[in-house]
């Protein structure tokens, strides 16, 4: 299947009632894990790129590496996006080079740490919308501010700071037309989510309704969504690791979220915590290999595990075959006769 637009991937995950994990990746095994894991699931999946991905790999790495995914898995339907936009340029860069959405993240300034106004949010969301919508590209903005740091990018804090407020989001929603958006309800960036281990009250659960009951066509992101489990922090530790015991959000408040309107999750540190794990363990046990496959290999397979029970859990395992692609062309024309407006039925 061609790269197709995340909007398709959430509409479909919308009508069927299910969540639509987002990976990110830097790299060529990483890719790899997540196709083998939407293969051996039957899923959907999206997969994204920071700002730090793409200046690790380069753009054109990550393009071909994603046009080489969607060449091999052609049964798999494939969304490229770009994770935290930090600017309008940013965003632009990203549709040129082929992505099939973008996340404008104007909830802060350009320098991805300092908190923005509402009026710069919408303003700069906007313009990202009038720019992606007509040529078929999705995006997705973010109202209120989630806690934590991530590649450098976040205001740090809990992800309880500045959680959203359910008019401004309507607003923000009606002002730009965003596809997507996501919302603060306690969800943090990195590993460090919460230091004691979180009861069932670690989401603002009564917002994300509020929130879908008001923008039901709006597809809700939940970022920061690792569940960082423990036995992948206790392979890393018994490896020689150093990590601080931490936790990251249940799976069971993912799935509580997806009931109520979430579409996309965004998973990286899970990824992370795996691959690191299955390194230190070839390197603690075997100290004398030193072909880069010997770990390497591993790490994918480490990965893949993860991901592939993440997509199983958000509901979107033995969805792939359930629609056919619509093309980037059709999504424009889509925007460009109303078809696909996300404005609200539901007024204030
Ligand atoms: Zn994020």
């Amino acid at each position: 299947m061609p790269l197709v637009s995340t909007r398709q991937l959430l509409d479909e995950a919308a009508k069927g009632g299910y969540g639509v994990g987002a990976f990110n990746v830097n790299d060529m095994e990483q890719i790899q894990a997540i196709m083998e894991a939407a293969k051996e699931t039957n899923s959907p999946v999206i997969i994204q790129a920071s700002r730090g991905a793409r200046a690790y790999a380069q753009d054109l790495y990550l393009y071909h590496l994603m046009l080489a995914a969607a060449e091999l898995y052609p049964q798999i339907p494939l969304a490229m996006h770009l994770d935290h936009g930090n600017s309008y340029e940013t965003c632009v860069s990203a549709i040129e080079l082929g992505f099939t959405s973008v996340m404008m993240d104007g909830s802060l300034k350009p320098d991805g740490k300092t908190p923005a106004t509402f009026e710069e949010n919408v303003e700069v969301t906007k313009k990202v919308v009038d720019y992606a919508h007509p040529r078929g590209i999705a995006v997705e903005g973010e109202i209120g501010v989630l806690g934590g740091v991530e590649d450098g990018h976040g205001a740090g804090g809990s992800g309880l700071d500045h959680v959203t407020d359910p008019d401004q989001a309507v607003e923000f929603a009606e002002r730009t037309g965003v596809d997507s958006l996501a919302i603060a309800i306690g969800t943090s960036h990195g590993a460090y989510k919460f230091t004691k281990k979180p009861d069932g009250s670690v989401l603002k659960m009564d917002l994300l309704i509020k929130i879908h009951n008001r923008l039901p066509k709006t597809h809700l992101v939940m970022h920061g969504s690792s569940s960082v489990p423990q036995d992948l922090q206790d392979i890393v530790n018994q490896y020689g690791g150093k990590l601080k015991q931490t936790w990251g959000v249940p799976v069971e408040e993912i799935q509580l979220g997806i009931k109520n309107g979430v579409r996309k999750v965004n998973v990286d540190t899970d990824s992370r915590l795996a691959i690191t794990g299955a390194i230190r363990k070839v390197f603690a046990e075997t100290p004398e290999k030193f072909d880069p496959r010997d770990y390497l290999k591993p790490a994918r397979a480490a990965m893949q595990k993860v991901v592939a029970l993440r997509m199983t859990q958000f509901g979107q395992a033995g969805h792939a075959g359930d629609y056919k692609a619509i093309s980037i062309a059709d999504m424009a024309k889509g925007y460009k006769d109303g078809t696909l407006s996300t404005k609200p039925e539901v007024s204030k």
